[in-house]
């Protein structure tokens, strides 16, 4: 089996195989630009190793030969006394882990080739001890475990005692001090001597990255970005090239576009006369890439024109890492970089305005988390607000909250409910815990490439790096700007898209996008183009996309937002929640009622409040259907808790008050009391056995309909029955609602249509029966997934779906996104089964499902009609929708 590829022999499609890193070093040699020699050890290596404990067979001799080639094409050996070849040993998987595993830079220096290293760097002592001392401190932490703290803290007492803050000010006799140290802390923890001999070392590095697969850290990420687990890195060992070897030397980090507002230009941070890790470990500031320019032309030029060159190849946003060596350009990296949502939009608009995609490919390339990111609510800022500080907008949004100061108390304060900013000086991967429990990430030092902001864009996370003005002090948990000074558990809010700090927290107001699907902005008048490419791009999907999008709405007002934001009718009005309120003293009144008189006073009261309701509902959705269901809950859930309507009776009583009516009631709610209510009398079977309860329901249907069509309007009602699971018991309810239905219509042209949920498992099994008598189903996906997994949709998120998801039994709650296997198998059945009994039959899925991406991919490829959701996910459904549908 082929282990080993040079960069010569892979390509960008390899990235199962060789990584991303690895297969972008391969297609950047082969578009000849200037990318140092090396080669990749597959993932293939990496699982055989991490299944059997040791490297596969034939991986040495593979390595062997390739390192040789390597040699001659470099025209030196590894760690050759007099003229080193040095490697860096990089890790690489198919998807990005930003800092989350290892690397090692110079291996192959040792005690004598130091002393080639400085030949070479023309007579550069200092150059070469340093570079010798950062390979013992980076493989001492990463392949042995040496903590790193105690290197740390040596090159702080090589500065204390040389009266200096600054790296660059320890000169070689400093750094040959400071190798010696390094040695021996190595030896204090791994009880051997640092390996002298190159290829001992680079083997220790390789396999240390295969280890790096399953750190913590790593896995903990990899959980967080649903990355399978079972993937393993690649290696890359790469000839070193050096951006330390003085001021016509460095490295840096660059955008094809701005990955935070997607606008075109040159972003991205440089710093002179620096190694690799520098700039993304935020170390020390960084300076823009402008300024480049100045201190070398030609490079900056030749970067440029890669820059250029790599957009139209890839015909995407690309980011890259590259090292200046003494005036020469090299390519460390290159992908196509993450992005905020904003970015996305307005790249994919651009680059169809560039002819270099169509709208299809447009499509693709944003979706519906990226679309509910941008209808989050921005700062309403007045005068009252001034920033303290402004830092770089590293990634958008508007987050307020508790300032903490480690990781730790980040979780600490959120498992309370708490929102947390977690302010550090800069974030370092075992921050990570902290930033996924923290509202927002802000930091002292570091650019827009810095770790935080890396990994913070990628969680769609706010955070404002880099804002100087703070000095944070992070053992006294405080921090302070200018004459302020902030505690842990002061309020701090951050604006991730300005980069602004402020004091207190701030109030919010709706996104542009919001603004945008109200109609309060018209795209072709904003000068905003964000709201362009998000028009553009939804006009797209509208047009593509074959599933309707409906919504979840119960009020006039609920019902004119979505129509606004697309919806095209109403899925589902939920009529129990009519009841609330004012109104539930009369749903008392009906339940409590002991005679067919008092039963009946109580429902002439509810019929005209209900018809007004559905009155409001059909002039707002005009002409198109609105799907009534017919009311759900158990009935209990309009009375007084039993426990203290018995403390309050036995207190009247024991007062000798006058308890009758009080009495009544106790008894009555002791006679509905169940034990499961989500599995007792709601649904269908409270129509069943309280008389007249549905029927006042469809006569309030049907003469609202009616009275709207006699003012000129078109309503297009649906009657809905849920929680049907034997073709009976809809047959019951359909054969009283027609007769109420004929008679109320007359021949005012209005008509009705009664169909079911399919939201008991049963029903979806006996869906050809069902059929014959429903003119329509919609997929209760939440009581479907409620009764298909048996887990109470009130209770187990909270109680026990971490541990689920801790073990992958699965990926994400299956309340928020359909279990494709189970629970969608049976809409899927039900959905043939229907449709065969019943040519044409119109079904729409109304659970929370229909608003998620994922699921209404699914029920597009199960072919629904259409999907429902609550009138903010509209856009979402609609925008996932035209995506299914490319
Ligand atoms: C459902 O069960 O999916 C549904 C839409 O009904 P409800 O959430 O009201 O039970
Ligand atoms: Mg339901």
């Amino acid at each position: 089996q082929k282990y080993v590829y040079d960069f010569a022999e892979g390509n960008k499609e390899l990235k199962d195989l060789l990584g991303g890193k690895g297969a972008n070093l391969a297609e950047m040699t082969n578009l000849g630009l200037p990318v140092p020699p090396g080669f990749t050890i597959t993932t293939e290596a990496c699982k055989a190793y991490l299944t059997t404990g040791r490297e596969p067979d034939g991986l040495a001799g593979q390595i062997e030969a390739h390192l040789e080639s390597l040699e001659r094409e470099m025209g030196r050996r590894l760690g050759d006394p007099d003229d080193p070849l040095l490697v860096s040993v990089r890790s690489g998987a198919k998807f990005s882990m930003p800092g989350m595993m290892e690397t090692v830079l110079n291996v192959g220096l040792n005690d004598r080739s130091v002393v080639g290293l400085s030949a070479q760097a023309g007579g550069n002592d200092r150059f070469a001890w340093d570079s010798y001392r950062r390979l013992i401190q980076m493989f001492g932490k990463t392949v042995c475990e040496v903590p790193g703290e105690e290197f740390e803290h040596a090159l702080d007492e090589a500065k204390h005692a040389k009266g200096t803050q600054n790296d660059l000010d320890l000169d070689a006799d400093d750094l040959r001090g400071l190798v010696d140290a390094y040695k021996k802390i190595f030896v204090k923890h791994t009880g051997r001597e640092f390996p002298q001999e190159p290829r001992e070392q680079l083997d220790l590095a390789i396999r240390a990255v295969f280890e790096s697969w399953n750190a913590e850290r790593a896995i903990l990420y990899r959980r967080q970005e649903r990355i399978p687990a079972d993937l393993g890195t690649a290696v890359n060992v790469v000839s070193m090239v050096f951006g330390n070897l003085g001021p016509d030397s460095g490295t840096g980090v660059a955008f094809t576009r701005d990955p935070g507002s997607g606008a075109q230009g040159i972003y991205g941070d440089y710093l002179a006369n620096a190694q690799g890790e520098d700039v993304v470990a935020g170390i020390r500031n960084t300076v823009p890439l402008q300024e480049l320019e100045q201190l070398d032309k030609s490079s900056y030029d030749e970067l440029l024109g890669i820059m250029a060159r790599l957009e139209e190849h890839y015909r995407d946003l690309c980011d890259i890492e590259f090292t200046i060596e003494r005036g020469k350009l090299w390519m460390l990296q290159t992908r196509v970089g993450k992005r905020t949502a904003a970015a996305a939009f307005v790249i994919a608009g651009q680059l169809v305005d560039e002819g270099l995609i169509d709208l299809d490919e447009a499509l693709h390339r944003v979706n519906g988390a990226q679309l509910a990111q941008l209808m989050f609510p921005r700062f309403q800022l007045d005068h009252e607000f001034q920033p303290v500080a402004k830092g770089i907008g590293a990634s958008p949004g508007a987050a307020s909250g508790k300032v903490v100061f480690t990781s730790a108390r980040a979780v600490e304060l959120a498992a309370e409910g708490e929102s947390v900013i977690l302010v550090r000086r800069e974030t370092n991967p075992d921050d990570l815990n902290g930033m996924i429990a923290a509202q927002g990430i802000l930091t002292s030092r570091g650019g827009k490439t810095s770790h935080a902001a890396v990994v913070a864009r990628g969680m769609g996370k706010t955070c404002v790096s880099g804002a100087d003005a703070l000095e944070v002090n992070v053992p006294a948990k405080k921090f302070t700007v200018g004459e302020h000074v902030v505690n842990e558990g002061d309020l701090v809010s951050i604006d991730g898209t300005t980069g602004k700090v402020y004091l207190g927290e701030v109030p919010v107001m709706p996104s542009e996008v919001v603004q945008y699907f109200e109609g309060s902005l018209e795209p072709e008048h904003v000068d905003n183009a964000l709201v362009r490419a998000v028009h553009r791009i939804m006009t797209h999907a509208d047009a593509t996309r074959r599933l309707a999008v409906r919504t979840n709405a119960d009020t006039g007002e609920d019902a004119a937002r979505a129509r606004r934001f697309g919806a095209e009718g109403i899925g589902l009005c939920r009529t129990e929640h009519m009841f609330l309120g004012d109104r539930r003293e009369l749903v008392e009144r009906l339940i409590l009622a002991r005679t067919d008189g008092e039963r009946d006073d109580a429902l002439a009261a509810l019929l005209p409040l209900q018809r007004a309701d559905f009155i409001e509902i059909f002039r707002e959705m005009d002409g198109l259907p609105v799907t009534v269901r017919l009311i759900d809950p158990p009935l209990h859930e309009f009375l007084p808790p039993l426990e203290q309507l018995a403390v309050n009776v036995a207190v009247a009583q024991e007062r000798g008050e006058d308890v009758a009516k009080e009495e009544a009631l106790l008894a009555a709610v002791r006679r509905m009391h169940e034990e499961n209510p989500m599995l007792g009398l709601r649904g269908v079977r409270l129509g069943l056995v309280i008389p007249g309860l549905f029927a006042m329901q469809v006569r309030a249907i049907a003469e609202a309909a009616v009275a709207v069509t006699r003012e000129g309007g078109t309503a297009c009602p649906e009657i809905m029955v849920p929680l049907v699971g034997a073709v009976q018991e809809l047959e019951t309810v359909r054969a009283e609602a027609e007769k109420i239905i004929a008679e109320v219509v007359g021949d005012s042209g209005v008509e009705v249509l009664i169909g079911t949920m399919i939201e008991v498992p049963r029903a979806a099994l006996t869906a050809g029966q069902i059929a014959e008598a429903a003119q329509f189903f919609s997929f209760g996906t939440n009581d479907l997934t409620q009764m298909g997994w048996g887990f109470s949709r009130d209770d187990v998120e909270g109680a026990f779906f971490w541990r689920y998801l801790e073990l992958g039994i699965f990926g994400i709650s299956p309340f928020e996104s359909i279990d494709r296997e189970g629970v969608g198998r049976l809409v899927r059945i039900a959905a043939e089964e229907g449709r065969a009994a019943r040519p044409g039959l119109k079904l729409g899925v109304c659970g929370e499902h229909g608003g998620d991406p994922d699921s209404v991919h699914f029920f597009h490829e199960v072919g629904l009609d259409y999907v429902s959701c609550s009138p903010f996910r509209v856009p979402v459904a609609r925008l996932e929708a035209g995506r299914a549908a490319v």
